[in-house]
This record gives C-alpha cells, structure tokens and sequence, in this order.
C-alpha cells in the first residue's frame, strides 16, 4: 500500500521533472537585466517555457562555459558585439543552427555564416558632432577624421572597448592594414584630450566644447539626449557615398552543449520575430536586426542611412590584427 503510494509519488515527481525541465531554457547573458527580463516574461507568456538567466560580463561568462564544458546548464549565450559572438564561436562554445525563421528574419550580414550566431538588434557606431562648432557639410567618412583639419578637434572612446576594436576590425576587413593604419595614427594625433573610458563621458566633453567630433554607438546619444535635450550634439551618418555606417550587433548564439537545445532556438527565433524584437532593441534605443520591424520613434527620428554591408563576423576575425594596429599607432 505504502510501497505502491510512494512508488507513485516518485513517478509523478519524475514526470514533473522531465515536463518541466523541457518547458524551460537557461541563458547566460551579458545584457542585464532590466533589459532581457521583460522580454523573456514575454515569451514564457506566449510559448509556456520557462527562461532561466544570469547575467555576468562577456568574459567571466565565456570562460564559466569552458569550464563546465558538457555539464553546463547554459542553452544560449546572449552577448554584445559580434566581436564576441565571434570568440564564443572560435572557442568552441556554441554550435551551428539552421532555422529558416532565422535565415527569414536576420539579414546574411548580422549573422554567423556558419550559424552559430545571430544579432538580434543592431547597433550603429556613427559620428557625433557639436552642432555649435560643425556643420554636417564638414562631415563626410571615417577616414576623414584623420585629416589635418580636425587637428586639436577629435575626441575618442578608448581601444580597450570592444566597439572600437570591431570598427577598426571592419577598416581592416575593408580597405587592408596599411591604409587602416594611417587613418587611426592620424585620427591619435587629432585627438584634443585623452582618450574616454566610455562614449556617453566622450560627448559630454563634445557638448562641453573641449572636442567638437567623436565617434559614439547611437543609443548613447539617445540616453544622454533624452535626458539632457537640449545639449548642442547631433548624429552624422558617414560614408554613405561608399561602404557606409559601420554596424554591429546584441546577439546570441545556442550553447554546444545545451539539454534544451529546440528551446533554446526557439527564443531565438521568438526574439527575431515582431513582438521580441521591438522589445529588445527598443528598450535600448537601438535598431531591430530584422530589416521588417520599424525602430522606436526616437531612433527612427535621427533618419535612415546605409548600413556597411560586410559580414560582421569580420569584427572577430580582425580583432587580434586591430589591437595590435591600435597598440602600433599608441591609440590607448
Ligand atoms: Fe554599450
């Protein structure tokens, strides 16, 4: 009787077990959480599975999924830059997927070729100018910040950010080491200060008036312009007559060794949708990755422009060669 009464108490505990444990996918992330939590409730609202998260630094994160190799319980990591999304990959840590959602909705650009993973919103690394100090017919390209007029006039982020490592990365991919080479010693010797820990203190010293140019992701501009509008800074969109404005991703890509592998493509695809990417990139100010889905009203407010259309998995191939070239021309 006993016998019988706990066997079929452990048989229903077991099958809560499995059920749950296909109903709910791991993430470790590197956007925190106040950015990825509304979205996942979204989902587990929609689809029933549950989103189990932590969230870390990209580092820590990749090197806690070395670690555990095939005992992780991670199925996805979710990580900025395609830089890194390329290191993931290149260590071993993810694993190719084929989703036609996904070949349908991220364009071949902003995804691995090989499918191991996917940007999910796209952040534009662009020009940012003192409005009281530049005209837009000043402006033109990348390149053209390292020209002698601008001597004295030049603000940037440091080349320890991943950002700056992946714009210099796709220079390379671009137009080769040589040429990259001289436009960033120059742009060094254009600097008016030293070089900023992060973009949003950058243009803070561009309004100030101690610099009148610097290079800065847009949905820093978009945080510090809602907050202080009436600060004298605009967008420029460089290089559209040619490669056009360097992008980059969030993205994510499915763990080699996940246990909910199906669920872990399926967020994916969920976040590639309407509904996941209007909550991932707006909730950032940045733009959707699936070309179908308009950007919030603020970011669409700064216009339209030409995407570089170079596979952003070069930002990881050259990132090795774009430090070395950064530390060469002493970029700090
Ligand atoms: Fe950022």
């Amino acid at each position: 009787m006993y016998c019988r009464f706990f066997a079929a108490m452990l048989l229903s505990s077991l099958m809560a077990t499995v059920s749950h444990a296909a109903e709910e996918v791991v993430v470790y992330s590197a956007r925190i959480e106040q950015l990825i939590k509304p979205m996942f409730d979204a989902f587990t609202q929609d689809t029933g599975i549950a989103v189990r998260f932590i969230t870390d630094k990209e580092g820590p994160l990749m090197e806690r999924l070395k670690a555990e190799g095939a005992s992780t319980p991670a199925d996805i990591l979710l990580t900025v830059d395609a830089g890194n999304l390329w290191q993931a990959a290149n260590a071993g840590l993810l694993k190719p997927v084929a989703s036609q959602v996904l070949d349908g909705n991220i364009p071949p650009h902003l995804k691995d070729p090989n499918g191991q993973w996917f940007g999910l919103s796209v952040r534009a690394r662009t020009i940012v100018y003192n409005t009281q100090k530049v005209k837009p017919a000043d402006l033109s390209t990348y390149e053209d910040l390292a020209s002698p007029k601008w001597k004295g006039r030049l603000c940037l982020r440091t080349s320890k950010k991943v950002y700056n490592q992946s714009l210099v990365a796709m220079m390379i991919a671009e137009k080769g080491e040589a040429e990259t080479e001289r436009t960033v010693k120059s742009w060094v010797n254009n600097l008016a200060t030293d070089v900023f820990p992060d973009d949003t203190k950058m243009m803070e010293s561009i309004a100030a008036g101690q610099c009148d140019v610097g290079i800065t992701n847009t949905y820093y501009y978009g945080r510090l312009i809602e907050k202080n509008p009436k600060l004298p800074l605009a967008l420029f969109w460089p290089n559209q007559e040619s490669s056009g404005v360097h992008v980059n991703v969030s993205g994510a890509g499915v763990v080699k060794h996940a246990k909910h592998e199906k669920n872990a493509i399926r967020l994916i695809e969920w976040l590639s949708s309407e509904t996941g990417q209007k909550m991932f990139a707006d909730v950032n100010l940045e733009y959707p990755a699936n070309p179908k889905i308009k950007p919030d009203p603020v970011v669409a407010s700064w216009g339209d422009f030409k995407h570089n259309p170079i596979n952003i998995a070069k930002a990881g191939e050259f990132q090795a060669a774009a430090v070395r070239l950064m530390d060469r021309a002493r970029y700090k």
